[in-house]
């Protein structure tokens, strides 16, 4: 029987790109790389104007705090260094690189010179930092620190290969490509924690990439393949730990505090790679469709590329978009143009027509039929949070577990109501969040 957890919904898949193997995207004329792509702080540019650039040289380090390295992903010459929006709204810089289409790799890039039975956890914590590796499948945590901080508590790895939002087929098409690139890099991430059990966790809704793993897997005492029913959102962290182990995170925590700790398919791809070939994170699998796309594909492109590179490589527009989703449609971030660059974390780019998925509920009120609470992965009571939050009555909203939700969406799907739920819920926990760094602030000695 396949792992699941409690609530939950079932979505519509739309994994229309399922079959569309993962094609390189042609070296772009210009890349514009931002320097900030994962939570922590962000990078400081090493590298100026008029710079010539290596594929894979350094252009940006962190000095201190939380963060890792960012790297050219093509070679040519830095054009400017300038602020933009990014897709999380923060104003980031960004390194913008024209192409020399020489392909000149950057002579620091080599393999490993010792054996993964040679190796240290420091020694691989550092080649993880390094390469600039951080989460790849959203909340994108420096991968070194997110090791760093699971070291001598956890005794399981768990690989989340669940992709359990709709149209999105990266990692899917990852495991049945490249099945033998996330396997290896479980194996360096095992050595690292020191520990012996890792669950490779995919959703049943992809057998074909199941059987792989189950085949390059069959020797093994320490990797094993787990099936998870397909349910949204099975991806979810917290989701997996229950589903696979029964045990449930408590609030406030996080999944190494109950001995597990996940990475994703394609972040262990990239370990794998940084450790055989000394390569860091200069590229990564997107899935663009939506019913805009004239030809739906899965493309493995630079980093730094422009949406409107990866549209114009799939044919171009058919209709014009009012939606541009970066992600999946369930958690991802509207965006504002095809001028945003894919980074370490852009798994979609998903762009829809006006009436796509338009359901024609009206926006009414609750009319408790209680479905939001059956739904609710976080056993929330998610109507009355929104309620709370429209009536700014944050106290309560918090009381009622608003900083608990994972913003999944799974409440706000199907309300007959045709409440927005998840963004009543959204505005009153950066509310909660805005009002305890004011309090905190507040509450610091004067200097
Ligand atoms: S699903 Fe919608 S209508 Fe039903 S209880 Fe929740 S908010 Fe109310
Ligand atoms: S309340 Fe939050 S966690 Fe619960 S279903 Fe809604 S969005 Fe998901």
């Amino acid at each position: 029987m396949a792992y699941t957890f409690r609530g939950g919904i079932h979505v519509e898949e739309y994994k229309n790109t399922r079959r569309c193997r993962i094609e390189a995207l042609p070296a772009p004329e210009v890349v514009s790389i931002p320097l900030s792509q994962h939570i922590g702080s962000p990078a400081t540019a090493i590298v100026k104007k008029g710079d010539t650039v290596t594929v894979g040289q350094k252009i940006g380090e962190v000095s201190g705090g939380l963060g890792c390295p960012v790297h050219s992903s093509i070679s040519g010459t830095v054009t400017e260094i300038v602020k933009k929006t990014a897709q999380n709204g923060f104003n980031v810089e960004y390194v913008v690189i024209q192409n020399d289409f020489k392909d000149t790799v950057c002579p620091d890039i080599r393999p490993v010179s010792k054996k993964l039975t040679e190796v240290t956890t420091e020694e691989v914590i550092e080649i993880i930092r390094e390469a600039g590796i951080s989460g790849m499948g959203g909340a994108s945590f420096p991968t070194y620190a997110k090791i760093q901080s699971a070291l001598g508590k956890v005794d399981k790895i768990i690989v989340n290969c669940a992709e359990c939002e709709p149209f999105i087929t990266a990692n899917h098409r990852l495991l049945l490509e490249h099945p033998a690139s996330v396997i290896n890099g479980v194996k360096i991430l095992l050595k690292a924690l020191g520990v012996r059990t890792a669950y490779l966790a995919v959703e049943d809704n992809k057998m074909d990439a199941i059987e792989k793993l189950e085949e390059l897997t069959e020797d093994s005492k320490m990797i094993s393949v787990k099936i998870m029913k397909t349910k949204y959102p099975q991806g979810d962290e917290r989701q997996l730990v229950y589903a696979l182990t029964g045990v449930e995170i408590p609030s406030g925590k996080l999944p190494a505090d109950v001995g597990c700790v996940i990475f994703n398919a394609e972040t262990c791809a990239a370990v794998y790679r940084a450790f055989a070939f000394g390569t860091p994170l200069i590229s990564r699998i997107v899935t663009v469709d939506g019913d805009c796309v004239k030809r739906p594909r899965n493309i493995l492109a630079p980093i730094g590329t422009k949406v409107g590179d990866l549209i114009d490589f799939c044919g171009g527009l058919v209709r014009t978009p009012t939606r541009i989703i970066n992600g999946g449609p369930m958690m991802g971030a509207a965006q504002w143009d095809t001028e945003m660059s894919v980074t370490k974390s852009t798994s979609a780019v998903l762009l829809f027509s006006e009436n796509f998925g338009k359901k024609n509920v009206p926006t009414q009120s609750c009319i408790r039929c209680g479905k939001c609470i059956r739904n609710c992965p976080m056993h929330l009571m998610p109507m009355y949070i929104a309620q709370f939050s429209k009536i700014h009555d944050l106290t309560r909203a918090e009381e009622y577990g608003a900083m608990n939700c994972v913003e999944c969406g799974s409440c706000s799907y199907n309300c007959p109501g045709g409440v927005e739920i998840v963004q009543h819920i959204r505005v009153a926990k950066a509310a909660i969040k805005a009002e305890k760094t004011r309090l905190a602030a507040l509450s610091k000695p004067e200097t």
